[in-house]
């Protein structure tokens, strides 16, 4: 009737949640100071939500209208965002709500999620405002990978996500004694661990893992023969599409979703203002989602490992680490190879008997990724799909990214690629 439907094109719209408390007790300052007017200039609009108190982002996330959303951000330490993948995955729909982008902006003085990310986009490695700019130029860029989570069971049955880091003993202690030098910043944890040092402790406890099983390296020019696997195999779940993003070059300024070609495994939000979030293809096809929920690597917690697993010998240890992320902390390159979906736990445990001084140097050596290469006895490195942990000292702490979790018997699997991950 010659009326001219305009297309309506909804923008971008992030949901900005800061904690007030983390860090040095400045992430709105740092927030207002450094990316508002980035975010502003970009044109990306967002709505910023202060938490008021611990789980209060758990909270309004599990119950949060999602539709609304194209991202959810995190202006504070790695703690908040293990809120809000929690609250994400507590709810019915969590299979779509996991798949809501998830992007991180260092404000608390743990930002190892971060200092990852940073990594991940290949730039020299940067610190404090430097990083906080790097991620806010991300999140304006917006283009989104997919990241691994790994399911935690605890001996009360609960059940946690975690995209950073499982540990006990040595590193468990720092995080948590640190955050009593919370208001030095990152710089805490160098200062935990010396102190840690000085009151160095044996943990006593039973470790086993299924390791990944790498494909043999073939010599140059033979053929890849098919064998079918002699063990039997676990049920496999999926592994991750592939990582590499490609920018937008040419957005479809017509249509919200644009498929950029029929076997294209990604798609372009676009906004009002032309900023495209760059996604990979919504992993609902991927198996890995339908399994989420069934662990198939674990037997129960009162079952024995099975006989695929390999069960360390030792049983006295200083710490044990599984993580899933290229950085343990700002200044800490924990896995120099590792990527955000790589569908690996890297797993690191030191036997008791190692010095102090070598101790220290592992952790020194570790700014730089250099650990491994330091030759020591006591450090052990694998590939893991999945482990166990039981603790046999009576006291001791264990924490999941960063928070600590009920003490005792913990076991853990890999979920590849399950959430998704505004990155470089
Ligand atoms: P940091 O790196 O400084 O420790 P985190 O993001 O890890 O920062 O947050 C530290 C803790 O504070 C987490 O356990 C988080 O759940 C909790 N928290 C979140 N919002 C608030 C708030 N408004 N007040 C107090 N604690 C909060
Ligand atoms: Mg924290």
């Amino acid at each position: 009737d010659g009326v001219v439907y305009a297309e309506v094109r909804r923008p971008c719209r992030v949901m900005i949640l800061v904690n007030p408390q983390s860090g040095r007790g400045q992430a709105l300052q740092l927030f207002t100071g450094h990316v508002q007017g980035m975010l502003t200039e970009a044109a990306v609009p967002y709505t910023l939500v202060i938490t008021e108190h611990q789980n209060h982002a758990r909270e309004l996330v599990r119950k949060a209208d999602l539709s609304q959303w194209d991202a959810l951000v995190i202006m504070s330490g790695d703690g908040l965002l293990f809120e809000v993948i929690n609250g994400l995955m507590e709810r019915e729909d969590w299979q779509e709500a996991i798949q809501t982008p998830l992007g991180i902006l260092p404000g608390g003085s743990g930002n190892a999620l971060a200092a990852s990310v940073h990594h991940y986009s290949q730039s020299p490695p940067a610190w404090n405002e430097e990083l906080l700019l790097s991620c806010g130029f991300m999140l304006c860029k917006g283009l989104v990978g997919s990241m691994d989570l790994v399911s935690i069971h605890l001996a009360s049955r609960q059940r946690l996500f975690s995209f950073l880091s499982l540990a006990w003993g040595f590193v468990a202690d720092v995080d948590m004694e640190s955050e009593k030098y919370r208001h030095v910043g990152a710089i805490r944890f160098l200062m935990g661990t010396l102190v840690r040092l000085a009151s160095l402790r044996v943990y006593q406890g039973r470790l086993a893992y299924l390791p990944v099983i790498e494909a043999p390296k073939l010599p140059k020019g033979s053929i890849k023969a098919h064998h079918p696997p002699s063990t039997p195999q676990h049920p496999s779940l999926c592994s991750s599409l592939p990582c590499r993003l490609i920018p937008n070059t040419s957005p479809n300024q017509n249509s919200r979703h644009n498929h950029n070609s029929t076997n294209s495994n990604r798609y372009t939000i676009t906004n009002s203002s032309n900023n495209a979030i760059t996604t990979k293809r919504p992993a609902t096809q991927c198996e890995s989602k339908i399994r989420a929920q069934e662990d198939s690597l674990l037997p129960g917690l009162d079952q024995p490992v099975p006989q695929s697993w390999t069960v360390v010998r030792e049983e006295d240890f200083v710490l044990v680490l599984a993580i899933y992320q290229s950085h343990l902390a700002e200044d800490l390159w924990t896995v120099p190879g590792a990527m955000a979906d790589d569908g690996v736990i890297h797993l690191f445990y030191v036997t008791a008997g190692i010095s102090r001084p070598a101790l220290l140097r592992l952790f020194l050596a570790m700014e730089k990724g250099g650990h491994l290469a330091c030759g020591c006895p006591h450090l052990v490195y694998e590939k893991v799909k999945a482990l166990r942990l039981e603790p046999i000292s009576p006291q001791g702490m264990i924490t999941v990214d960063g928070e600590m979790v009920e003490y005792g018997p913990v076991q853990a699997q890999i979920q590849p690629g399950l959430a998704r991950l505004i990155c470089g």
